[in-house]
């Protein structure tokens, strides 16, 4: 959307470097740095700009591109009640828009003031302003479009014996007669900014046009999935969605069969004013780009950067840095709770009570994500045997049993954990990295590491409380840092130092750790400090709260503090990783958001083995 944005600035204004004056006139009006050409527009006369004029620069706010268009016509023919909306574009829109409803038509008598700016059929008070509960309320967008271009209009209301058809160029008038036509509307806009040429110059390639105008029609599919929506190029079919009222339906034909069938539905909490819905996607399904979360507010896309980031926190821990979900979140809250006219294009709202619609965003989503996550289920493909690559086993470093050492244990563990898990039971252990256990619904496979993390991370998460318990080393180990690293070390001596990392400066670049959380299982403290000082390095450690800060290094300490790959376990100590990772409110993901374990059930291995 920044692109977007971007786009439409350039396009609006073509700023030139300012240059000092050098002309003469008016001197006594001016600041002596003004440029000239300014200098020459203030020097002129005062003068009331022509209607026409003034009709382009209004346009100019609500068409910025093809794709405005579009989502101006579509949002009036959902208002208009469509339960069928076929749009179709040539060229990317530069050409021809084309957009046909089967909802209430326009009446014959109102179908010229339909195009006069600030004529609308759904405000009537200022009042009505305050609890705005259709997509338009501005009576700006048919004039607007037919200010810089030619369009044709053909509507039949409903009940009327006959319909009408008008066609403007520019904003006039040149065609308006009665015409035979079903109930609802047909709006056809050509050539766009034929008579802007400094805007038509700004257009883009018929693909990027293209683009924007798709991502309109899917949203608006997205938003109603009780309206058909139907999407043309170039006569060709693109994108049709099924109109079952199913959101699910919709997310299947918008991205693809897997992922909308993967996706967690959010369900809404029972009598709450800000009602959340729509779907997330579980914690192994992520993007490179935060622009895959959609939200809308009362049916109307918004770009919101609080309520994006409210999906985001959500899935805190549960995915990796720098990933993040597909989600499509609806929120709907009584209308004068909200305010929709802060935007000429009506993109973005102001709430009553912003950080109570956060919240009820960021609940309603981490709810979907932590209860319905499944474990990833393993799809067993036949052929060639697979043999992962793991780092060669090494020997245990300490008597076996001692691993998890200074960690009370439960003695008890309850037949399902409050994350979800059930009982597991150890069977052994494969490439000294996995081990393999039985539950009572089949066969689970559970990464050592990235359970460990996730248990580490959990426990120390909850000391920090209190403070984390230290375990002090026999020996100070001598830790040589890079220079960039060490100041950054010294700078956070204090932090690390509350979460159970004693390190003393020792001259020069060199360090002495002293101690560690009790609760790590490996004696690396020299990896453990590289791997924090590394992350304190990455910018995104050092900024942001104090909280952000140190759960930051947490994941960091648990990253290098867990057992690692490839450290052959005796049973007693999977068992004891097991009941921990039982214990775990998220056991299902590490804290960088990998999965711990893959999941096949016994009906899956009967189906595998033809039973
Ligand atoms: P707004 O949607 O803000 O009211 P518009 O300029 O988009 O302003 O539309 C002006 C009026 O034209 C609307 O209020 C509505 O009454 C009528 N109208 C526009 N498009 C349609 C349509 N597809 N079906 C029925 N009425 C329509
Ligand atoms: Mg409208």
């Amino acid at each position: 959307m920044n692109a977007e944005n971007a786009d439409k600035e350039k396009s609006a204004f073509h700023l030139r470097p300012l240059r000092p004056a050098t002309c003469g006139t008016g001197e006594a009006r001016l600041a002596p740095t003004a440029p000239c050409a300014l200098r020459l527009a203030i020097c002129a006369m005062i003068r009331v700009l022509p209607p026409e004029i003034v009709a382009q620069i209004a346009a100019g706010e609500v068409v910025g591109r093809p794709a405005s268009v579009v989502k101006e016509l579509v949002e009036n023919s959902i208002d208009a009640g469509a339960r069928e909306i076929r749009i179709e574009i040539a060229d990317g829109g530069k050409r021809m828009m084309r957009v046909a409803d089967d909802g209430c038509g326009i009446p014959a008598a109102e179908v010229e003031l339909a195009f006069q700016r600030h004529a609308t059929s759904k405000l009537t008070s200022a009042e009505d302003l305050a609890r705005i509960a259709t997509l338009g309320f501005r009576g700006e967008a048919l004039a607007s479009i037919a200010a810089v271009s030619r369009v044709t209009c053909a509507t039949r209301a409903a009940g009327a014996e006959t319909g009408t058809l008008i066609r403007l160029e520019g904003g006039e008038v040149v065609i308006c007669r009665p015409v035979g036509r079903p109930p609802g509307t047909t709006v056809t806009v050509e050539d766009i900014f034929f008579n802007v040429p400094a805007r038509r110059k700004f257009l883009r390639s018929s693909a990027t046009e293209r683009r924007h105008i798709d991502a309109w029609v899917t949203r608006y599919a997205m938003a109603y999935p009780d309206r058909r929506f139907v999407l043309v190029h170039d006569g060709r079919e693109v994108f049709r969605s099924p109109g079952t009222g199913q959101m699910r339906d919709v997310l299947v034909a918008v991205y693809s069969v897997e992922v909308g069938s993967t996706l967690l539905e959010i369900s809404p909490e029972e009598d709450a004013a800000v009602r959340v819905t729509g779907f997330a996607s579980p914690p192994h399904l992520h993007r490179a780009e935060r622009g895959e979360i959609t939200l809308f507010v009362n049916g109307r896309w918004v770009q919101d950067a609080r309520l994006t980031y409210a999906v985001i926190q959500a899935y805190h821990t549960f995915l990796p840095t720098g990933r993040y979900p597909l989600a499509v979140v609806s929120v709907t809250l009584p209308p004068e709770d909200v305010d929709v006219n802060v935007h000429p294009a009506k993109a973005e709202v102001r709430f009553r009570d912003g950080d109570g619609v956060f919240r009820a965003v960021q609940r309603a989503v981490r709810r979907a994500v932590t209860e319905e996550s499944g474990i990833p289920t393993m799809r067993v493909v036949p052929g060639p045997a697979f043999i992962p690559r793991v780092p060669e086993a090494r020997p245990p470093e300490r008597p076996t049993g001692e691993l998890f050492r200074p960690v009370p244990m439960p003695v008890v563990s309850p037949p399902v954990s409050p994350g979800g898990l059930p009982p597991l039971r150890v069977v052994g252990q494969v490439a000294a990295t996995y081990i393999i256990a039985e539950g009572p619904d089949g066969l689970y496979l559970i990464d050592q590491h990235a359970a460990h993390e996730r248990v580490l991370y959990e426990r120390l998460m909850a000391q920090r409380e209190t403070g984390i318990p230290v375990q002090p080393l026999l020996e100070p180990v001598v830790v040589d840092m890079p220079p960039e690293w060490a100041g950054l070390v010294e700078a956070h001596q204090e932090t690390l130092h509350r979460l159970g990392m004693e390190v003393e400066p020792f001259g020069g670049n060199t360090f002495l750790v002293r101690a560690l959380p009790a609760a790590l299982a490996a004696t690396h403290p020299r990896e453990v400090l590289m791997e924090v000082a590394q992350g304190l390095a990455e910018e995104q450690m050092v900024k942001g709260t104090e909280e952000e800060k140190e759960k930051a290094i947490i994941r960091r300490v648990c990253r290098q503090g867990a057992i690692q790959a490839g450290q052959i376990l005796s049973r007693e100590e999977m068992e004891e990783l097991l009941r921990m990772l039982e214990g775990c409110a998220s056991p299902r993901t590490c804290p960088h958001g990998r999965p711990t374990m893959i999941h096949i059930s016994t009906a899956q291995l009967a189906r595998e083995f033809q039973r």
